[in-house]
């Protein structure tokens, strides 16, 4: 039974890595007909931000990615919040202690930070020098009663074996960074567990088969085989995924706003163009996956192509794919809910400028979206940017005849350019190309000149759309509005 687990800290937003992760689990649960679980790991008390957990469980069901057991869904195996399961950390912890494989540790802050400050001058890694292994049970159980403050402390060895990882193949200690630390800490003096304890415990007590998540938690997975033998447990399979950089190639953070998953869900992003995104930084896929949604996603996922090296995100990709999810979008079933999408947009950024109402109707925003989707919009929103707002705001009439005054006969051009436009039989884009460049030859205006002039009054843009286009868009009616309006 395949079952595997995303499992955030709390401790901020949810970024492109950390929902590329969710991705990949959910994928290979549902491809393997298994359960996926979100489990929160907020046991770094400090650490914690209010809310995230909640915001990453909403933003995973916004990306198409719900879990099956959840802290809100909860499930046969919860609580799924690691600090609600305090009392099943210290059972099994005294089994440890039990069976010798964890001990007490008495040592104070300054004795550490002089082993730290020790082993800095000689230029080492930190370690703890395993002290406390030494103390009889009498010294234990004596500063127990004297209530002196403790952590408990794994004995690590370290790990002979190799172990296979399914995405790097087999991997031993070395490979991934030896632990120099000594023995590590399983409870806190505050009575938490530490990461990789919890972790431990919860994939088992969770029945947690397979283990996806981040590259760099493969340093770990070491201390963790060592707590499952300890425990005489069989360990999950591994598979790690290789790292995720930003475009310049440094490290993701939490606090970048443009990998945020809520900021791209504010800013109208298409959950599965983000999807489609992540799945092109390392592979996992045996076809393309643009334009596909989670659904199909699950039928071309495969964990044995993804790449065992580092990627950078490409953000005009993310572009290109959120294009071909609003065409796919706007060309299913879906077309009414974009139009509404755009309308609302518009309502809420132009509502008071707005002069002419029916350009907020359903049949206009349609043949604007018509005419759009092939070239112009990549997201819902580029329908508010500066070069298409002439399409929804009527141009400023002082601005317009400001520039358009220095044009010799501008007069005598617009009107004689309205006569034409007003004779034309049909009012389409290649029509009015025609016409417009007849007019240039007939009067010998120079073209440039002649088209600046018109996109002036039509949008009071200096670049933009084909001024053909334009007047299409606009209609024969809007249009000759703003010529006459510029005229007068
Ligand atoms: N809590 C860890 C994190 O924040 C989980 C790592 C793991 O999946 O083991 O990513």
């Amino acid at each position: 039974n395949v079952r595997v687990r995303f499992a955030p800290s709390p401790t901020g937003m949810l970024h492109l890595g950390g929902l590329r992760t969710a991705l990949f689990n959910f994928l290979f649960a549902k491809s393997h007909n298994g359960k996926f679980v979100l489990r929160l790991e907020d046991t770094d008390r400090d650490r914690i931000v209010p809310g995230a957990g909640e915001k990453i469980e909403i933003m995973l069901q916004w990306a198409g990615l719900p879990p099956d057991e959840s802290p809100t869904l909860d499930g046969p195996y919860g609580p799924y919040k690691q600090s609600l399961r305090y009392d099943l950390y210290h059972k099994n912890v005294e089994k440890l202690l039990h069976s010798g494989h964890c001990y007490h540790c008495f040592c104070t802050e300054r004795r550490l930070n002089l082993l730290r400050k020790d082993a800095a001058s000689r230029g080492e890694v930190p370690r703890y020098d395993n002290k406390c292994r030494h103390l009889t049970q009498s010294e234990v159980d004596e500063k127990l009663s004297q209530n002196i403050p403790f952590v408990i402390r794994f004995k690590y060895e370290p790990l002979e074996s190799a172990w296979e990882d399914m995405v790097y193949g087999t991997m031993h200690e070395g490979a991934v960074g030896e632990s120099l630390e000594g023995d590590f800490i399983v409870i806190k003096s505050d009575g938490y567990p530490t990461y990789h304890f919890a972790n431990v415990v919860d994939d088992h007590y969770m029945k947690i088969s397979h283990v996806l998540r981040g590259e760099e938690w493969s340093i770990s997975t070491p201390k963790h085989i060592q707590l499952y033998k300890a425990f005489g447990w069989n360990s999950p399979q591994y598979a790690h995924l290789p790292l995720i950089l930003n475009s310049d190639g440094t490290k993701l953070s939490k606090r970048q706003g443009d990998i945020n998953v809520e900021s791209m869900k504010d800013n109208h992003y298409d959950p599965n163009a983000i999807l489609n995104y992540l799945t092109t930084i390392n592979k996992g896929f045996i076809e393309d996956t643009a334009g596909m949604t989670v659904t199909d996603m699950i039928k071309v996922f495969s964990l044995q192509t993804v790449n065992t090296h580092s990627s950078r995100l490409q953000p005009q990709k993310l572009l290109q794919l959120n294009k071909i999810h609003l065409r796919r979008r706007f060309n299913s079933d879906q077309r009414i809910d974009v139009i509404h999408e755009v309308k609302d947009l518009l309502v809420q950024h132009f509502a008071d400028r707005v002069q002419n109402s029916h350009v907020l109707e359903d049949t206009y925003i349609e043949k604007v979206l018509c005419w759009g989707m092939e070239t112009r919009l990549y997201v819902v929103t580029d329908i508010l940017s500066e070069p298409l707002q002439f399409i929804w705001l009527v141009p400023n009439r002082d601005n317009v005849q400001t520039v358009i005054s220095k044009v010799n006969n501008f007069k005598e051009i617009l009107q004689k350019t309205v006569d034409k436009l007003n004779l034309m039989t049909h009012f389409d884009e290649s029509s009015i190309k025609e016409v417009l460049a007849c007019y240039c030859e007939e009067n010998k205006i120079k073209k440039k000149e002649y088209m600046g002039l018109l996109r002036n009054c039509l949008s009071e843009l200096k670049q933009g759309p084909a001024v053909s286009e334009m007047m299409e868009i606009l209609g024969r009616e809007e249009t000759l509005n703003r010529l006459n309006n510029a005229l007068t």
